[in-house]
C-alpha cells in the first residue's frame, strides 16, 4: 500500500535557521504514527511543512502521494480538505457554539444543511459527547470536553489522515486517559490514519504503531514504543525518562 504521508530527506528551517535535518519516515494507512521530541526539537515545524505551510529546504514531502509544494492553489485547498486536525488546547472558536464550531469543515467544503446536521451529530457521537453539549459555548466546557469537540471537528468530514497536536496536554491524568481510550477505540473501529505530536508517554505507549522520535537538529530514532524504550542512546533515555537507570 502506498504510505498517506512520506518524508524523504527533508531539511527544515526558519530563514536560514536550520531545525532539522535528513528526515525520513512515513505514516502508512491505519497507522497511528506518533512525533515525539523535546520541546523546540521541530515537531510543529514539521506538521506545517506536510500541510504545506512551508516549503523544506530540501527533500520531499509526499501527502497522499502528491507533493503538496508543487500543486495548484486549488489543487492543495483539495488535498487539505482530506485531511482533519486536532489543534493544541483545542483551538475552538469561543464566539461560535459546539455544534457551529464542528460543523465549520462542512460549511468551507460547501456542504448543504441537509448533510451538515447528521454528520455533526454523529461527529459528536463518535468524540463521546452527548447532543444536548451542540448549544453549548467553549468558555461553558471543560477541558476534557473541549478535546472531544475538538476531535469531532477534526473528524467530522471522514479525513484519511488526522493530525493531532499533543492532544493530551493540559489535560487532567484520568481526562487524558479517557481521551486515550477513546481515541484507542476509534482506531479499532474505524482504523483511522494519524501522526500525532504528543511528549505524553502513555499516548504515545497506548495509541502508536511507530513513534518517531526527533531530537539535536535530526530523526534520532523510530520504531515501537517498546523497542525504542530498549536503546542505550542517552537521548532516547532521557526522552522516556530512564536517565538515573541502568541499562538493562
Ligand atoms: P516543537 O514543536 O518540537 O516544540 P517547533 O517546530 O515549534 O518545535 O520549533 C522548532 C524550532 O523552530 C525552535 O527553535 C523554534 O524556536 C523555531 N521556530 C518555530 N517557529 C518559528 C517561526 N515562526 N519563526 C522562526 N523560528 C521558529
Amino acid at each position: 500500500m502506498d504510505p498517506i504521508v512520506s518524508f524523504e530527506n527533508v531539511e527544515v528551517d526558519y530563514d536560514g535557521h536550520l531545525v532539522l535535518k535528513d528526515v525520513c519516515f512515513e505514516v502508512q494507512p491505519g497507522e497511528i504514527v506518533g512525533l515525539a521530541g523535546p520541546s523546540g526539537s521541530g515537531k510543529t515545524t514539521l506538521l506545517r511543512h506536510l500541510i504545506g505551510l512551508k516549503r523544506p529546504v530540501r527533500g520531499r514531502i509526499l501527502l497522499f502521494g502528491e507533493r503538496l509544494a508543487r500543486l495548484s492553489p486549488a489543487a492543495q485547498r483539495r488535498l487539505r480538505q482530506r485531511i482533519g486536525v486536532l489543534f493544541q488546547g483545542g483551538a475552538l472558536l469561543s464566539s461560535l457554539n459546539v455544534y457551529e464550531n464542528v460543523a465549520l469543515p462542512l460549511l468551507e467544503m460547501g456542504f448543504s444543511d441537509t448533510w451538515i446536521c447528521p454528520m455533526v451529530s454523529l461527529a459528536l457521537s463518535l468524540a463521546g459527547l452527548p447532543p444536548e453539549n451542540a448549544p453549548r459555548m467553549p468558555s461553558e466546557l471543560s477541558g476534557g470536553m473541549v478535546t472531544r469537540v475538538a476531535l469531532a471537528r477534526g473528524l467530522v468530514a471522514e479525513p484519511e489522515l488526522l493530525l493531532l497536536d499533543e492532544p493530551t496536554a493540559g489535560l487532567d491524568p484520568v481526562v487524558a486517559d479517557a481521551f486515550i481510550a477513546l481515541m484507542g477505540d476509534l482506531q479499532k473501529s474505524l482504523g483511522i490514519t494519524a501522526l500525532m505530536i504528543s511528549h505524553d508517554l502513555r499516548a504515545l505507549e497506548r495509541l502508536c504503531h511507530r513513534i518517531v522520535l526527533v531530537g539535536d537538529g535530526r530523526l534520532i530514532a523510530q520504531g515501537r514504543f517498546h523497542e525504542l524504550k530498549q536503546k542505550a542512546d542517552p537521548r532516547i533515555r532521557s526522552f522516556f525518562r530512564l536517565d538515573g537507570e541502568r541499562n538493562p
